[in-house]
């Protein structure tokens, strides 16, 4: 899709709800930046209570993780 000329419209914009970036309400995509931030989100509403429980990804919790290996073999 090409535009003949850039229009100056004044674009609303907002905040992509996985990134943060910013999003023109114009974009193909929105209210996400991206295709791939629509799937991120899609993911964690896949992954059900990811919004509620704790997080998943917290940095101290994965070192503890990785320092304590569950393996004994
Ligand atoms: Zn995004």
């Amino acid at each position: 899709m090409t535009e003949p000329r850039k229009t100056r419209r004044r674009a609303q914009v907002l905040r992509c709800p996985t990134c943060a970036g910013l999003v023109a309400s114009g974009s193909e995509d929105f209210p996400f930046c991206s295709d791939r931030c629509r799937k991120i989100d899609l993911g964690k509403w896949a992954m059900g209570v990811y919004r509620i429980s704790s997080p998943v990804l917290d940095p101290d919790l994965l070192e503890e993780l990785e320092g304590n290996p569950a393996r004994n073999e």
